[in-house]
C-alpha cells in the first residue's frame, strides 16, 4: 500500500497515523525529537533534523504523499521534500502562518478583519507601536515566530513595558490592540483535491492562560457568525490552493454578525478534536483523505460535545475521570514528562444534540 509522510510528531501527528492506518495507509513520521508521541504508532520514523538534506530527500523518496502536523516546520524543508513527492498543504500555507505579520499582512490583503495591529520590528518601530497602544489602552506583544499556547506573548498597557517586553523577545513582533470579544470560536475546514470546502460546525473555545482548555459545541454564538466564519475559513482555503483541514480561531464580537480573524492553522487542529467521537469522519480521517485526493466525508455532528484539555497535571486526574463519567472518552498522547501547561492528554464527552428553541 502507499505510505503517507508526517512531518511533526506530536499527538496531531499521532491521530493522523492512526486515521491513515484505518484506511489502509503506511504511515512515516519524521521528527527531530527521540521521544515524539506519533513514533509510538506510525509504521516507520524518521529521527532526524529538518535541516538534514539527505534525510529530507531519503524521507520524501520513500513517501508517496506527505503532510504535516505542525506549521513551523521549515519551510525550506517542505520545499526540498515537494521537489520529490506531493506535499500538501502547499510550502506557502506553511510559511504564511509560521510568520504573524506574513499572516496579518495575508489577511489584510484579503480584505480580511483582524485585531487592530502595528509590526514591531526594529526599536525604531516602537515609537509608533507607542502611539497604538496609547491609543488601544491595552494590548499583546506576540512573537513573529515559533510562538505557540500563548508562549511568546506578553500583556501591555504602558510604552515601558511595551519596550520590556519587545528587548526580552529580542525578535520581530506583532503588537495587538486587547480586543473585548464576547466569546472565541475556530472554524474546522476541509478542502479537497476538487476545491470543494466543508466545515465541522464552530466550537467554542476557552482557553486558560493562554492555552486553549475546552472546546464546546454547540458554540453559545449566533448561527449567522458561524456561518460568517465558515465562509471566511473557505476563501482562506481558497486563497493557499489548499487541500487538507484547516483550522481558524476567530474572536466573536458581541452583538451583530462581526468575527475577526485571530490566526490560521494549516493543519488538524486542537479545538477539533471532538469530531472524533461527534462526527461520522473526524477532522483527521478528512485530511488524509483530502490529501490523498478521496472523496471527503460528512462533517455532520450527530452529538453535542465538550472537549477538555489535560493540560499539565490535570492528567493526573484520568483515572478519577473514568470513575465518574463511563461515556467520558480519554485521549493519553504517551508523553512521559509532565510540564506546566503541556497538552498531555483530552477527555471528549458526548451528550445528544440539544433541540434548537
Ligand atoms: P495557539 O497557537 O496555541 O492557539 P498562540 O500562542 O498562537 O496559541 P493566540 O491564539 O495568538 O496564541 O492567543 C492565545 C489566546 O490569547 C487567544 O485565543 C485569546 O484568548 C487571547 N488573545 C490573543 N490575542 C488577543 C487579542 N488581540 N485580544 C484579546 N485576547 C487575545
Ligand atoms: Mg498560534
Ligand atoms: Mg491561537
Amino acid at each position: 500500500g502507499a505510505t503517507i509522510g508526517i512531518f511533526g510528531g506530536g499527538q496531531l501527528g499521532r491521530f493522523l497515523a492512526v486515521a491513515a492506518a484505518k484506511l489502509g495507509f503506511r504511515t512515516a513520521v519524521y521528527s527531530s525529537k527521540e521521544d515524539s508521541p506519533a513514533f509510538q504508532v506510525a509504521s516507520q520514523h524518521w529521527c532526524a533534523s529538518y535541516t538534514d538534506e539527505v534525510a529530507l530527500a531519503d524521507f520524501a523518496q520513500n513517501c508517496d504523499v506527505i503532510t504535516f502536523e505542525f506549521e513551523n516546520v521549515p519551510a525550506a524543508a517542505l520545499q526540498i521534500a515537494a521537489l520529490r513527492t506531493p506535499v500538501w498543504p502547499r510550502a506557502r500555507a506553511a510559511a504564511m502562518t509560521q510568520d504573524r505579520i506574513a499572516e496579518k499582512r495575508f489577511l489584510t490583503a484579503l480584505g480580511l478583519d483582524t485585531a487592530p495591529y502595528v509590526v514591531v520590528e526594529t526599536d525604531a518601530d516602537l515609537v509608533a507601536a507607542a502611539a497604538f497602544l496609547a491609543q488601544h489602552g491595552r494590548g499583546i506583544l506576540k512573537i513573529a515566530r515559533e510562538g505557540y499556547d500563548g508562549k511568546g506573548q506578553a500583556r501591555v498597557s504602558s510604552e515601558a513595558e511595551l519596550r520590556d517586553a519587545f528587548a526580552d523577545f529580542g525578535a520581530a513582533c506583532v503588537l495587538e490592540g486587547m480586543v473585548d470579544f464576547a466569546l472565541e470560536i475556530s472554524v474546522i475546514a476541509v478542502r479537497g483535491a476538487d476545491g470543494a470546502v466543508s466545515a465541522y460546525d464552530c466550537p467554542e473555545n476557552r482557553h486558560r492562560d493562554g492555552i486553549l482548555h475546552q472546546s464546546i459545541v454547540p458554540a453559545a454564538c449566533p448561527p449567522a457568525q458561524q456561518v460568517a466564519a465558515q465562509e471566511i475559513a473557505a476563501r482562506i482555503a481558497a486563497a493557499l490552493d489548499y487541500r487538507g483541514t484547516l483550522g481558524v480561531e476567530f474572536f466573536v464580537m458581541p452583538g451583530g454578525e462581526h468575527v475577526l480573524v485571530n490566526e490560521i492553522a494549516p493543519r488538524v487542529h486542537n479545538s477539533g478534536h471532538w469530531t472524533m467521537e461527534a462526527c461520522v469522519i473526524s477532522q483527521f480521517e478528512n485530511h488524509i483523505r483530502a490529501v490523498v485526493g478521496w472523496p471527503i466525508g460528512s462533517v455532520e455532528r450527530h452529538s453535542d460535545a465538550v472537549m477538555t484539555n489535560l493540560l499539565g497535571s490535570d492528567v493526573l486526574e484520568w483515572q478519577d475521570i473514568l470513575n465518574r463519567d463511563a461515556g467520558a472518552s480519554l485521549h493519553l498522547y504517551g508523553k512521559s514528562e509532565i510540564k506546566d501547561g503541556r497538552k498531555l492528554g483530552h477527555v471528549t464527552q458526548l451528550s445528544p444534540v440539544e433541540k434548537q428553541p
